[in-house]
Formats: structure tokens, sequence, C-alpha cells
């Protein structure tokens, strides 16, 4: 085809359609609505494998907040997206009907038990639907949510890559907070401890609180030293060992990453991960159940130069990518 006639074609004509692949072409990558990858926009979740939502929620930050920005950044830098991924070649545009849905609608900006509520029932929709959330946060707080609304057979397995275990319990008499979810999961059976692997785990805390938790509950948590020593590909047999064939659910707080190259979030710890890391950590997890995954923490406040929201666009990518091989093997 002419590349005159290419452009007559696509950049300006083509509708976005499920019936043949979804050509992010259709027009000029800075142009249109930022729709995550520019995927078309699909509120209604009956029509769809997999649907992008973003959770423009910081309300469980015990510091500094600004994730309530994340949704719109992380879509805008995933406009620099594109569909084949170079190493495994998979178009997620191919194996799924993948869309944005839009973000998770709250009552109340200013209470935390109303927003957990209305979290709950938005990702259950999901459940009802058949459709696979990946979820564009907001603070960690909202994973809890996500898996009380889409977990539905006895607890799943998790791939959590943080800085922090996030197994505290409740702050200020209040248990929906971002240093909470999987403690809150465990607790309610929608995880199970003995299928959880934590990668990254860093920095200094100010009580032991968290290392007894997870002790006391079996979690295999792969400290960033022990993860230096390992090296990603012994790091993912492991994690694979671990969380097994069964149905399991994948975190990335972006904090996982180096603040060197991603200070955009509310709770920075130095000594992280690198992209290239963090890339080979999550293209290990190809061929597990995956039923969900998220990325979370992204605050846009502390990320004037953008990068934080790249790299969170490209571990959203990377994330799709498994997901929608998963839906392909489910079908
Ligand atoms: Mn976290
Ligand atoms: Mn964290």
């Amino acid at each position: 085809m002419a590349e005159d006639k290419f452009f007559e074609d696509k950049f300006f004509n083509a509708r976005v359609s499920y019936d043949a692949d979804f050509d992010p072409r259709f027009a000029p990558r800075f142009a249109e609505i930022a729709t995550f990858m520019r995927a078309p926009y699909r509120p209604d979740l009956r029509e769809i494998d997999i649907g992008v939502c973003g959770v423009p929620y910081d309300g469980g930050a015990t510091n500094r907040a600004g994730a309530r920005h994340g949704p719109r950044a992380v879509r805008d830098l995933s406009t620099l997206m594109r569909n084949i991924h170079h190493v495994s070649r998979i178009n997620p545009f191919s194996l799924a009907r993948v869309a944005d849905v839009g973000d998770a609608r709250l009552n109340s900006l200013f209470d935390n038990a109303s927003a957990e509520k209305d979290l709950v029932a938005f990702f259950s929709r999901f459940a009802e639907a058949g459709a696979t959330p990946l979820t564009i946060g907001g603070d960690h707080s909202i994973t809890y949510a996500i898996l009380k609304g889409v977990v539905r057979q006895g607890p799943v397995g998790l791939v959590h890559i943080d800085a922090h275990t996030d197994v505290l319990g409740p702050i200020q008499g209040v248990r929906f907070h971002h240093a909470s979810p999987f403690r809150n999961a465990i607790e309610d059976g929608l995880v199970d401890p003995a299928r959880m692997v934590q990668i990254g785990i860093r920095g200094s805390h100010n009580t032991s609180e968290a290392w007894e938790f997870c002790a006391r509950h079996g979690i295999r948590v792969i400290y960033i030293e022990e993860f230096d020593a390992l090296g990603v590909a012994r790091t993912v047999e492991i994690a694979r060992e671990i969380v097994g064939a069964g149905p399991a659910y994948l975190s990335f707080d972006i904090d996982a990453l180096d603040p060197s190259i991603a200070p955009g979030t509310g709770t920075p710890e130095a000594g992280g991960l690198t992209m290239r890391e963090a890339q080979g950590l999550v293209r290990g997890m190809r061929g597990l159940d995956l039923i969900g995954a998220d990325v979370v923490e992204v605050s846009p406040p502390f990320d004037p130069g953008t990068n934080t929201a790249l790299c969170a666009a490209t571990m959203a990518y990377e994330l799709l990518c498994l997901l929608a091989e998963a839906r392909a093997r489910q079908a």
C-alpha cells in the first residue's frame, strides 16, 4: 500500500472495531482522547475480555498523597506504547477484546469506608461479566477492594512486586489503607499466603510488625538483597514454584522501582529495581493463570518529568500481554 494511501485509510478513515485486530494507527499517537494505549472506550464489561480501568483514589495514603492523579497520567504516557511485544511477539489486542472501561466512580471523596464499598462493587461487576481487570491506581489500598470484588472461588496466588510488604494492621482504627491490602486479603481468605511471593522488599521500619506477619503466615519474601544475589531468572523460578498452577493475581507497586527512575510515588525507597529487572520479572510470569493485575502508587505531583508514568504505562503493557495470553488460554 502506498504511504499516502495508508495515511488516507488508517489515519483519517479507520473506525475502531473488534471485528478485526484493533489498529492503533487510526490517528497519530498525540491525537484523540488518551484512553489506555488508545484502546476503544467501552464501559460495558459484557462486551469485552479485558477491561483497563483507573482508580483515581489516594485516600489510603499514609504520607504523600497524589496517586489520585495516576490513571490520567499513565493513560497519557501509554499512548507511547505500541501493540506488539518485541520479545514475546504477543499482540494483546489480537488475543483478546481489550478496552478502556474508564474510571471507578466514588460517591464520596472524603470517606474511606464509602470508597472501599464503591470499589468492591465496581470490581464485582468484572466477576459478574466475566471480564479481567487491569487496574491503574490509585494508592495500594485499592488492591484489597479489587481482590474482594473478583475473587469468588477460594483464595488465589499472588505475585506482589513492591518495596513494601503492605501487611500492616489498622491505622487510627481504619483497616482500608495503602499499607494493609495483603493483610486484609489474607485475613478475608482472598489470598493464600502459601501461594504468595513478595519481590523487591526493602526499607526501614519503626516496628517489626510487618516482617513478623509475613513470617507467621509463611509468606515468601524476597528482599532486594536476596533478589540481587538470585538474579531475575532464579527469582522467577522460585516465584513460579510458589504460585503454582491455580488462579493468581499480580500487583505491581511502582515504588518497587528505584526512585532515580520512578520518583513519582508517595513512599519512595532508595535501592530499588531497574526497569529491565522489573520487565524481566513480569515477563517471567508468562503462563500463570492470571485473573487480574494492577499498577499502583503513581503520584504525578512528584513526577515532573513524567518518567514514572512512562514506567507505569510500560509495566501495565507488560501485564496486559500476560493477561491477554491467559484469557486466550482460558477461552
Ligand atoms: Mn504497596
Ligand atoms: Mn510500596
